[in-house]
């Protein structure tokens, strides 16, 4: 995997006395098939390969940090510039009301997308949104917008029978002037793949709605394809944005990283989920961690570095180092997050967390999760706290009975434990915490 594959390379330079030039193209004949692996399109891993590897040899290496270390820094700020240094919000400061199309293949989430994105606005902004469905190939697809509508309480254009996609929109935009709509949001049909019918479409209908935002919605699981989808639309249609789905999948990021070099136009958010309220504003530094293979290792490790005080990190790390992290060790680490503002602060920062968060909390542990977990963890023997693997289904319900919680909760804190375990390992492959930390400082 990738992340392997840059730990091999970074063992190698550690030790190192300074990044030669010879030592910089050596790890990025690494990183670029890595990157390749990663399903980073070929012309985009020409140029970030060749971008990273003159800033690296420009510059000195610190002598706090190891040569592995300064590459790992110097390739993932390489990859957060080439992602989109900033964030950037929806622009739909106009006058009222506002456009926003949506178009996409088939099947690439963009009538989810417009009830999330609806969603927000309605939430975070206050605003009053319309959403009109234009795809009219698809059977019922204009009902689906209308009930994803009903659930989150937006608006939809009432449906007209046999009308075609730009007299809907024309339909909307009087609609939304009329009754004092702030933004409509315009989701389009879809094709398997690209034709001209569809480009067509999407052109007579920007005409008449002259959009402020026009978004590509891709499915980030699509790899090599996506890459040639989001060109074609790129050349057709005045994009102004893209949204990449499916960022909850095992989409390594890669997607993410041709999607910005291809269309020259921001990431602004991601799909994290089928659920309506799973969009995020595209966040360039955690997908750059994702690509490299570390999650939010480095954020979470600078969080940590602020709270857990030096002892602490050290023997810490001393455990890392043999490989070893038991029940006891979450049970510390567990009083540690609840010092540094909860779970859900830490959610989404090591592999696996937030969905072993999200089991939780669908299990209705949500609030009192670490007390539970704490209990849980109290409940065990030291035999079983410190060789988990132990813990049998007879065992599973003694803990469940003895926490006054359920066998399930059990199940989910091993296997929450496991991917810390995991996330752990991998920090230990960049050398420790602390050497994580110093890299930081
Ligand atoms: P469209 O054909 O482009 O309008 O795609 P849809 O919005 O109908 O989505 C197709 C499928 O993808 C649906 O089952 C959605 O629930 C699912 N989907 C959309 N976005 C996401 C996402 O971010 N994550 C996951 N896991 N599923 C998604
Ligand atoms: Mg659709």
């Amino acid at each position: 995997s990738l992340s392997d594959r840059l730990g091999t390379v970074f063992d190698r330079l550690r030790g190192r006395g300074a990044l030669t030039e010879a030592d910089v193209r050596g790890a990025m004949r690494e990183v670029r098939i890595a990157l390749l692996e990663a399903d980073v399109a070929l012309p985009v891993v020409r140029s970030f390969v060749e971008q990273v590897t003159e800033l690296a040899v420009g510059q000195d290496v610190l002598r706090s940090v190891t040569p592995g270390q300064m590459v790992v820094k110097i390739v993932h700020d390489g990859l957060v510039e080439m992602l989109g240094s900033q964030s950037s919000e929806l622009d739909i400061d106009v006058t009222p009301p506002a456009v926003v199309m949506m178009v996409g293949l088939q099947g690439s989430g963009k009538t989810t997308t417009t009830a999330k994105i609806a969603k927000r606005l309605k939430d975070k902004q206050g605003k009053r949104v319309l959403m009109a469905s234009l795809d009219v190939n698809r059977p019922a697809a204009q009902e689906q917008l209308a009930t994803l509508g009903a659930q989150i309480d937006v608006a939809t254009l009432p449906i007209v029978a046999g009308q075609m996609p730009v007299d809907i929109a024309k339909r909307a935009l009087q609609s939304a002037k009329l009754q004092a709509f702030d933004v409509v949001l315009l989701d389009t049909a879809g094709r398997l793949h690209v034709d001209q019918q569809l480009m067509d479409e999407m052109q007579a209908v920007a005409r008449i709605a002259t959009p402020t935002e026009m978004l590509l919605v891709v499915d980030s699981l699509a790899g090599q394809d996506a890459v040639q989808v989001a060109q074609n639309f790129s050349e057709q249609v005045a994009l102004t944005g893209v949204v990449l789905t499916r960022m909850d999948g095992d989409a390594r990021g890669g997607a993410a990283l041709s999607m910005r070099a291809v269309t020259g136009k921001p990431i602004k958010f991601a799909g994290v989920g089928e659920k309506l309220d799973a969009l995020e504003i595209f966040d360039p530094s955690r997908v750059a961690g994702r690509i490299l293979g570390m999650g939010d290792v480095v954020s979470l490790v600078e969080r940590a570095a602020e709270t857990i005080n030096q002892e602490d990190a050290e023997a810490m790390a001393a455990k890392m180092a043999k490989g070893q992290f038991d029940l006891n060790d979450l049970r510390m680490q567990l009083k540690q997050m609840a010092q540094m503002g909860g779970l859900g602060a830490l959610a989404g920062m090591i592999p696996g967390m937030k969905k072993a968060q999200a089991a939780m909390a669908q299990g209705g542990v949500d609030d009192k999760m670490l007390v539970h977990m704490d209990a849980m963890i109290g409940s065990m023997t030291p035999k079983e706290r410190a060789a988990p693997q132990i813990i049998n289904a007879k065992r599973k319900i003694r803990i469940a009975k003895g926490s006054g919680t359920t066998v399930q909760s059990v199940n989910r804190l091993l296997k929450m434990h496991k991917d810390m375990a995991t996330a752990m390992k991998k920090i230990r492959k960049m050398g420790g915490l602390k050497g994580l930390a110093g890299m930081l400082g």
